[in-house]
């Protein structure tokens, strides 16, 4: 009887420290409040383990009760709930979104609307010319703005395509005569192939940006956000199949590719030079993922783009700010004789 209970205890023992050894999941107040103030430092902030899009996805893998995240994402001002606004917006999130997910869209909304009357918004009854910039005899190498003059302006998107906000960035740019590189994710590009012929038809130039976004440099800052770091192989393979999807849906892609996040590593880029490709970065972050107003925003971006007197700027053609602050950059940039410059090199059919 003595030993029996004895027996009882230790296998309770055993079995609170197993779950004690297992990784508790974090509080969703907790991880909403990391999520917010990771969100402040722009080093960190795309590969935090707290970025939205990783929080999002703990959830769903923890089966998280709606109620708990409605719940916290509802207390949030209207600000720090456009961090989330991707995921808010995303059906894949539905499921832990039960009975709020329409609310807080309606919200973000809102919002959004408040602020455009905040900034007027301009009619666009201007057109850019845009002088080409030929590569195909620039020796393959990293990207900044080489060879722009003084005042031109490239816009590059990467994260693309988006079913809805690269449609309206496409119109935008018809009306005003812009064209823009669009750096764009494999597994994307398969999604929405109707949105890459359009980016084509139109126009612009086409890149990829790796299959699945994945950090492929291997180097420390990859390692600390990957959960399983990728071996050299698969590497190659994210990179590889990034491209390849653009091709199959489109027949071609310029020989142009983004690392995500800018993290590159020697070997990497070799293997982009020997199959022609450029590593494109840039020299001018819009930061347009940051947590801001759309007034603040415009002001920032004007600022940076003034400073430097034009320049290669990264934007992300997934967030709905960057489609907002568009047209009143554009016009901006028309009134301050910036003009518009689009690079282009001989199409490749493989990679
Ligand atoms: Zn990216």
């Amino acid at each position: 009887m003595h030993f029996g209970w004895r027996v009882l205890l230790a296998v309770l023992i055993i079995f609170m420290f197993t779950l004690g050894c297992d990784e508790a999941p974090e509080s969703v107040s907790q991880s909403v409040v990391r999520a917010l103030d990771e969100h402040d430092d722009f080093e960190s902030w795309n590969q935090s383990d707290y970025h939205p899009e990783k929080v999002f996805d703990d959830w769903l893998e923890w089966q998280t009760e709606s109620s708990v995240v409605c719940n916290e994402l509802s207390k949030l001002s209207d600000l720090d709930l456009t961090v989330f606004e991707n995921q808010i917006r995303d059906s894949k999130y539905k499921k832990i979104l039960v009975g709020c997910q329409r609310g807080l869209i309606r919200r973000l909304d809102l919002y959004w609307n408040r602020e455009r009357g905040s900034v007027s918004v301009p009619n666009l009854d201007f057109k850019f010319t845009t002088e080409t910039l030929v590569m195909d005899s620039v020796p393959r190498g990293k990207i900044l703005a080489q060879g722009f003059a003084r005042k031109q302006v490239l816009f590059t998107f990467d994260d693309g395509p988006h079913p809805e906000y690269t449609e309206k960035m496409l119109k935008i740019f018809k009306q005003t005569g812009v064209k823009a590189l669009f750096f764009l994710l494999g597994k994307s590009a398969r999604m929405f192939p109707d949105e890459v012929y359009k980016i084509a038809a139109e126009g612009h130039s086409v890149g990829s940006h790796t299959e699945s976004h994945s950090c492929v440099a291997l180097n420390s800052r990859c390692r600390r956000s990957n959960h399983s770091p990728l071996s050299s192989s698969q590497s190659y393979n994210e990179i590889a199949a990034g491209a390849r999807s653009v091709i199959k849906v489109l027949g071609w892609t310029h020989p142009f590719f983004r690392f995500p996040y800018g993290e590159s590593s020697p070997e990497l880029q070799n293997y982009l030079y020997g199959r022609g490709f450029f590593d494109f970065y840039w020299s001018i972050d819009s930061e347009d993922w940051k947590k801001r107003g759309l007034g603040d925003y415009y002001q920032s971006l004007i600022n940076k783009i003034d400073r430097q007197q034009g320049g290669n700027i990264l934007f992300h053609d997934i967030h709905k700010k960057t489609l907002e602050v568009m047209p009143l950059l554009l016009k901006y940039l028309y009134k301050n004789n910036y003009t518009i410059v689009i690079v282009k090199a001989k199409p490749v059919t493989a990679f």
